[in-house]
């Protein structure tokens, strides 16, 4: 008996541009499947020619090894702090306790769901009161929305903190016509399947001079001296991108600004065809921001409709996701310091991301948006 099965839509599918596999062809023809090699100085010259303003990038295993390495290459260490943003994925957070240092959670503003200035200031107040320097800042460009920049890294310099910016997101995202990833000490990106272009698995370090990415890359392959043998005056990681994956990323940086305009544009349609419902707001890019839009949020009126509309979705066969659970209300985490508005706990419990693939065709934004019209008519 035959059964017809609805198409499967999913949240944000790898998207392939065409000459990922003849990048990936040229490793396999010269034998480089290897750590190294020239797909990945390559995909890195492509990602600093992108990102521009002084940036030297470092090809990793993942965006969390990136970040791991950029606190690293600060000095955190056992015993320190760190502040991080509370609205985030577990990966902004957990490499800080890699380390032995402690996350201290900062609240989101509702401008851009990003890193509260109020509260990032109140944070570090509090701790210099108890006499302890945060050691540096993790903040996050959250769905491809730059956070508060001018803001944050006035707070930053003010107190002396480096700041790690979060651009796993963000790539292809500008805040007053400077990428994303090239804000922070360092900027971190991710490569992962569900971003906006992907390696399978892989990030990147953004360092602001040579001799740092030398240093990253350094640590990424054992931290191995330069002597013939294999001599080691410290611990280092095998956290170097695969020359295979990278000529996955060549590809894909070839498609970036494609992938920008596609994504943007799922989020004018579902605008377009759904800000006439009470229950569906959108945020906006605030002056000066462009987003990649890399998963259109919407917000609901309820935790309630949020699920109606999540339900109703997944029975038909449609991924959507409840926007990020926030680090302090996290198991793993509750009992961390933490400064809160509510603000990050009210977006997770209303926020909702719908499809946003860069593949998606209007017939499939067309059926999503006709399920949740009928669904709240
Ligand atoms: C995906 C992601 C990361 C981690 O990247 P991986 O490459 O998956 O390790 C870090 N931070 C944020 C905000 C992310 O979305």
């Amino acid at each position: 008996m035959e059964t017809t099965v609805l198409k499967k839509i999913w949240l944000s599918p790898p998207h392939m541009g065409g000459s990922e596999e003849t990048y990936v062809k040229e490793a396999f023809d010269t034998n480089w499947i290897a750590p190294l090699g020239p797909n990945v100085q390559q995909f890195e010259k492509s990602i600093e020619d992108y990102v521009g303003n002084n940036t030297y990038a470092a090809c990793l295993s993942s965006g969390t090894g990136a970040i791991h390495l950029g606190l690293e290459l600060l000095g955190v260490s056992h015993g320190d702090e760190v502040i991080c943003q509370s609205f985030t994925f577990a990966a902004s957070a957990n490499p800080i306790t890699y380390l032995g240092a402690e996350p201290i959670f900062v609240d989101s503003e509702r401008e851009t769901w990003n890193i509260s200035p109020v509260l990032l200031e109140k944070a570090i107040k509090d701790r210099l009161a108890k006499g302890i320097k945060p050691k540096a800042i993790v903040a996050v460009h959250l769905y491809g929305m730059p956070y508060k920049v001018d803001e944050v890294h006035a707070i930053a310099r003010n107190y002396d903190i480096p700041v790690i910016e979060d651009s796993a997101e963000a790539l292809g995202s500008s805040y007053r016509g400077f990428n994303c990833g090239s804000f922070g000490d360092f900027g971190i990106l991710s490569f992962n399947g569900n971003k906006i272009i992907t390696t399978s698995g892989g990030g990147a370090l953004l360092c602001k001079f040579q001799s740092t990415k030398e240093k990253a890359v350094f640590l990424a392959t054992q931290a191995r001296d330069n002597a013939p043998h294999y001599q080691h005056s410290r611990i280092g990681y095998n956290y170097r991108m695969s020359n295979v994956l990278a000529g996955i990323g060549r590809g894909q940086m070839e498609v970036l600004t494609d992938r920008v305009e596609a994504r943007r544009s799922n989020f004018e349609f579902y605008k377009e065809h759904l800000s006439s419902l009470p229950e569906i707001t959108f945020i906006n890019e605030p002056e000066g921001s462009y987003s990649n839009r890399w998963l259109t949020c919407v917000l609901t009126p309820s935790f309630d409709i949020r699920e109606k509309i999540r339900i109703a979705l997944e029975n038909e066969n449609i991924e959507s996701r409840p926007l990020w659970k926030p680090m302090h209300l996290q198991p793993v985490f509750e009992k961390n310091v933490s400064f809160v508005n509510g603000v990050s706990e009210d977006l997770f419990e209303r926020g909702l991301c719908l499809p946003s693939g860069s593949s998606l065709e209007t017939g499939d934004l067309e059926r999503i948006c006709g399920i949740i019209k009928n669904l709240l008519k």
